[in-house]
C-alpha cells in the first residue's frame, strides 16, 4: 500500500492537503510531509509503549 502511494500517481486521489504537505486520500490514507512524519512517528511509538505491548526481537 505504501508503495502504491509513494509513486507520482496520487494526485487526483488526494481528498485534503495540508499546505505543510500532508495529505489524506479518498480511500483515507494519510501521507505526512517529512517533518509531520518523523513527529507522528514519535508520538505513535509513546502510544505503544502506553499499550504495553510486547516486542518480538529476532
Ligand atoms: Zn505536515
Amino acid at each position: 500500500m505504501d508503495e502504491k502511494y509513494s509513486k507520482v500517481t496520487i494526485e487526483g486521489d488526494k481528498k485534503t492537503e495540508w499546505i505543510c504537505g500532508c495529505f489524506q486520500t479518498a480511500d483515507n490514507y494519510f501521507k505526512f510531509c517529512n517533518s509531520h512524519n518523523q513527529t507522528l512517528q514519535k508520538a505513535i511509538q509513546a502510544q505503544i509503549d502506553e499499550l504495553d505491548m510486547t516486542r518480538v526481537i529476532e
